[in-house]
C-alpha cells in the first residue's frame, strides 16, 4: 500500500511509533506478508528452500524416532522379555536412519547449497537498493516514510529469512508434538491435560512477543541517535569539527538525553515483561512438568497401572510436549511479528513513486527547456521555495543563476532533474510536458555537478565514467580531466587514471583535497558530451581563484553547443552568460545579460559593484 504522502502524514516520530505498536494486522495480511517473504526466498534460491523444508520434515521424524520412541521401545521390550536380538535390530535401524539423514544433510547443505544464504541476502538487497534508487527525494524528508525506509533497510534480510526459520521450527514442533502426544495418549489420555497447559501459556508468550516488538519499535529512535553519535566519533568527515568545535559536549549531552529516553522506554515495558516471563516459567516448569512426572511415577510404582518404560516416556516427553506446544503458539505469533516488520519492507518495495518512471514515455532529445509559472514548496515547509518561475533555456545557451543563500537556486536545479514535482506550473521540453518523457532518459539528458558532490572509492577513470552510457577510452577521460584541471595531479600517481580514490576499499588509495575532488566531479560532467544539458551547482565552491578562472574558461569551451545552467556566487564568473537570473526569496527579481543588468542599475548591479569593490580594495 503506498504511503500517504500528504502533509498531514508528517507527525512526530514518537506518536508514529505508538501507532505502529497498536497496529494489529488482520490474519490475511499476516499470511500475505509471510508468503511475500517466502516468495522472495523462492525466487532467489528455489532449490535451497525446497531442500530446507523437506529436510526439516525428515529430520524431525528421525529425531522423534531416535529419542523418546526408541527409549520406550527398549525399556518396554526389556520389561516384556523380548529377546535382545530384536531390540538390537530396532536400535540398529533407527540409528542407521539417523546417520543417513545426517550424512545427506552435511553433504547437501554444507557443500552443494552452501552459498544459498548469501544468494538470498544478495537478492533481497538488490530489490531494496533498486527501489531506494527510485523513490523521490521528498521521501527522505518525510519522517514517516524515512522511519519505515530505515527499518525496512535494516531489517529486511533478517526478517525475510526468519520467516523460513519460523516455518521450519513450526514443522519441527508439529511433528514432535504429534509423535509425543500420540505416545502419551496411548499410555494414559489424562496426560494430555498436563500437556495442554502450555497451550494457554503460548498465548501469554504471544503477548510477550508483541510487547518485545513494541519495545524494539520504541527503542528505535534511541538506537538511531546512538548510531549517529557513534558515527560522528569515528568517521573521518567529522574529525575536524569534533576537534575544533564544542560538538563533543553537545553530543555527550545528547547521548545522556538519549539514555534517559531509553530508560523511560525500558521502564514502560520491563515490569510487564517480567510478569509474563514468570507466568510462563511457573506454568511450564511447575504445573506441567512436575505435575505429570509425579502423576506417572505414582501410577508406575504405587498403582502399577503403567509400565516403567511408559513412565520414562512420560517423564522424557512431557517437557518436549510442553515446550513444543508453548513454542507452537509462539511460533504462530512470530509470524505476526515478522508480518509487522515485513509490512515495512513490503510497503517500501510496493511504494509507487509519485514521480513515475514512465518507462513507455518518450525519449527526450534536448531542445528548448521551459519552466512556466513553476512554484514549489517542500513537503512540510511553511514557505514556497520557488514562486512563479518563468525561465527558458535555449539550445547552447549559458544560463547563470545568482542570488543569496536560500533564494531557491539549488531547488530549481533539482526540479529540472525531476527529483521533485512542482507544486504548481509546468516544465516542458520543446513544448511537451515532462511527464510525457521516460524519467530515466529525462535525467540522462543532464550532466550535473552537485554542490555536495560525491566521489566514490573506485578508480579515477571509473569515477569520471560514472554517468556515461557511451563507450569512452582513456584519451577521452584524460581530456575531461585536463579540462577540469586535475590531469597533471592524476598522472603523477603510479597508477594514473587507475588510481583508486579514498582508502575505503584500497590501502594505497589517493586522498584528494576538496578542490581536487571537485575537479574529478567536474570531469565527469565534461565527459558527457552526448548530454544536451549541463547543470553546475556552485562548481567552483572548493576551487582557488586561479583554478576557478581556468575552470570557467574551460567549461565554456568544453560545453560548446550544450545548454548550461550554472550557479555561482562569484559574479565575475557569470559575466559571459547569455542570461543571468537573480533570485530572491524564491522569485526571479531580475534577468538579462550582464551588460543590461548593469545598465539597469538594480539589485544585480549593486551586488556586482560590492563584489568588485572587495577585489579592487584588496
Ligand atoms: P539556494 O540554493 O539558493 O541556497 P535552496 O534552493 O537550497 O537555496 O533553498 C531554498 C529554500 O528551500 C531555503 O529556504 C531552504 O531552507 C529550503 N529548503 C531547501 N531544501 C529543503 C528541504 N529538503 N526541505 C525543506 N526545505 C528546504
Amino acid at each position: 500500500m503506498p504511503y500517504n504522502h500528504t502533509k498531514s502524514s508528517r507527525r512526530n516520530t514518537t506518536s508514529k511509533n505508538t501507532d505502529q505498536n497498536q497496529r494489529r494486522l488482520p490474519l490475511v495480511k499476516i499470511w500475505k506478508n509471510n508468503f511475500f517473504a517466502l516468495r522472495l526466498i523462492w525466487k532467489a534460491a528455489p532449490l535451497y528452500i525446497t531442500y530446507y523444508f523437506i529436510s526439516s520434515i525428515v529430520y524431525s521424524v528421525v529425531d522423534f524416532l531416535s529419542g523418546t520412541f526408541l527409549l520406550r521401545l527398549i525399556v518396554n521390550s526389556v520389561q516384556r522379555g523380548f529377546d535382545s536380538k530384536r531390540i538390537l535390530i530396532y536400535i540398529f535401524v533407527i540409528l542407521s536412519m539417523n546417520l543417513f539423514v545426517n550424512v545427506i544433510n552435511a553433504f547437501v547443505s554444507d557443500i552443494i547449497l552452501a552459498g544459498s544464504h548469501s544468494k538470498i541476502e544478495a537478492a533481497i538487497h538488490q530489490r531494496m537498493f533498486k527501489q531506494a534508487q527510485q523513490v523521490e527525494l521528498s521521501c527522505y524528508e518525510n519522517p514517516e516514510f524515512y522511519e519505515k525506509y530505515v527499518r525496512a533497510m535494516e531489517g529486511a534480510n533478517g526478517h525475510v529469512l526468519s520467516v523460513m526459520y519460523t516455518l521450519d521450527g513450526l514443522i519441527w514442533r508439529t511433528i514432535n508434538l504429534l509423535g509425543n502426544s500420540l505416545l502419551i495418549f496411548t499410555i494414559d489420555p489424562i496426560f494430555i491435560i498436563f500437556a495442554l497447559i502450555p497451550l494457554f501459556l503460548g498465548f501469554v508468550k504471544k503477548k510477550n512477543n508483541k510487547l518485545k516488538h513494541q519495545y524494539n519499535v520504541d527503542s528505535n529512535p534511541y538506537k538511531r541517535r546512538k548510531a549517529y553519535i557513534k558515527r560522528t566519533f569515528y568517521l573521518n568527515e567529522y574529525a575536524k569539527e569534533l576537534r575544533q568545535t564544542n560538538i563533543y559536549t553537545r553530543l555527550i549531552e545528547n547521548l545522556e538525553e538519549n539514555l534517559d529516553y531509553f530508560k523511560k522506554v525500558h521502564k514502560r515495558y520491563c515490569f510487564k515483561q517480567a510478569i509474563y516471563s514468570l507466568v510462563i516459567k511457573v506454568g511450564t516448569q511447575i504445573i506441567t512438568i512436575l505435575g505429570a512426572t509425579l502423576y506417572s511415577i505414582y501410577h508406575a510404582i504405587i498403582t502399577k497401572k503403567i509400565l516403567l518404560g511408559d513412565c520414562l516416556v512420560v517423564i522424557s516427553s512431557i517437557g518436549d510436549i510442553s515446550s513444543s506446544l508453548e513454542n507452537f503458539v509462539s511460533k504462530l505469533a512470530e509470524f505476526h511479528e515478522h508480518a509487522l516488520y515485513l509490512e515495512d519492507v513490503q510497503c517500501f518495495l510496493d511504494y509507487k513513486p509519485t514521480i513515475s518512471e514512465n518507462s513507455n514515455g518518450k525519449k527526450p532529445f534536448g531542445g528548448v527547456l521551459e519552466l512556466k509559472n513553476v512554484c514549489f514548496k517542500y513537503d512540510g515547509a511553511e514557505e514556497y521555495a520557488l514562486t512563479n518561475i518563468n525561465l527558458t533555456i535555449n539550445p547552447g545557451e549559458r544560463i547563470a543563476l545568482v542570488g543569496q543563500n536560500g533564494s531557491g537556486k539549488t531547488t530549481l536545479i533539482k526540479l529540472l532533474l525531476h527529483l521533485y514535482e512542482p507544486t504548481d506550473g509546468t516544465i516542458t521540453l520543446n513544448g511537451l510536458d515532462w511527464k510525457e518523457f521516460n524519467l530515466k532518459l529525462w535525467r540522462e539528458q543532464f550532466s550535473i555537478v552537485f554542490q555536495d558532490f560525491h566521489n566514490f572509492p573506485f578508480t579515477v577513470a571509473q569515477n569520471v565514467l560514472l554517468c556515461s552510457s557511451c563507450q569512452k577510452d582513456d584519451s577521452d577521460i584524460k581530456k575531461a580531466l585536463k579540462s577540469s584541471g586535475i590531469l597533471e595531479k592524476i598522472l603523477s600517481f603510479d597508477r594514473g587514471v587507475d588510481t583508486v580514490l579514498t582508502r575505503e576499499f584500497d590501502d594505497q588509495g589517493a586522498v584528494l583535497s576538496g578542490g581536487e575532488s571537485q575537479k574529478i566531479a567536474l570531469a565527469r560532467a565534461f565527459l558527457q558530451q552526448d548530454r544536451p544539458f549541463v547543470l553546475l551547482d556552485e562548481p567552483s565552491s572548493a576551487l582557488d581563484p586561479i583554478a576557478e578562472h581556468e575552470m570557467f574558461e574551460n567549461m565554456m569551451s568544453v560545453t560548446e553547443g550544450r545548454s548550461v545552467v550554472f550557479i555561482s556566487h562569484r559574479l565575475s564568473s557569470v559575466i559571459n552568460a547569455d542570461c543571468i537570473y537573480l533570485l530572491e526569496h524564491g522569485k526571479i527579481v531580475e534577468s538579462g545579460k550582464h551588460s543590461d543588468l548593469i545598465l539597469k542599475n538594480g539589485k544585480y548591479a549593486d551586488m556586482f559593484q560590492k563584489q568588485a569593490e572587495k577585489y579592487t580594495t584588496l
